[in-house]
């Protein structure tokens, strides 16, 4: 997506995403959550379930499709039920001269799946390269591999997790 529209989806996705939890805590939902737990005890105990709420944004042009949230609750092996969460965090790249945002674990040319970008530097599914056609943009000093360290420039190597960028993979914003 163009960081305009990245930027629009989230602001909705996260009032969305509020409103779910409000629903999630409701009363409403508490007769859902039991059914839920009627379910899980009367299945033998190796089965879990998941009632999973999925915001998807599609593009009807490039027949793509990304997912943006995913959330809901299951149940543990103790027959607990807690929360779920994915909402990954958004990578910005540089496809072909353009600038793209899709959560770090997508493709941002194709939407599909593409993890590990370091390591498996070609998309599965339609083949664009990291360190040729498409470069993770870098406009900040976050670690793009952790998340949570710190790197430049001049200084590649991440200070928490040692990672050491690439600086055919990157562009520098
Ligand atoms: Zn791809
Ligand atoms: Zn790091």
């Amino acid at each position: 997506m163009n960081p305009k529209s990245w930027q629009k989806s989230k602001e909705f996705i996260n009032l969305i995403s509020d409103n779910i939890t409000v629903l999630m805590e409701s009363s409403e939902f508490g007769v859902i959550q039991s059914q839920l737990m009627s379910l899980i005890q009367s299945l033998d105990k190796r089965y879990g379930v998941t009632i999973n709420c999925v915001i998807d944004v599609i593009d009807w042009e490039k027949e793509r499709i990304l997912p943006l949230l995913n959330t809901g609750i299951s149940t543990e092996e103790s027959g607990d039920v807690f929360r779920t969460w994915n909402d990954a965090l958004p990578q910005k790249y540089v496809v072909n001269g353009d600038i793209h945002v899709v959560p770090q674990d997508y493709c941002p040319n194709c939407w599909s799946d593409w993890g590990f970008k370091w390591k498996k530097r070609t998309c599965p599914e339609c083949g664009i390269k990291l360190g040729e056609e498409c470069k993770i943009l870098l406009d900040s000093d976050v670690c793009p591999h952790c998340k949570d360290g710190i790197i430049s420039m001049n200084n590649p190597v991440c200070d928490k997790c040692r990672f050491k960028i690439d600086p055919n993979c990157v562009v520098w914003g």
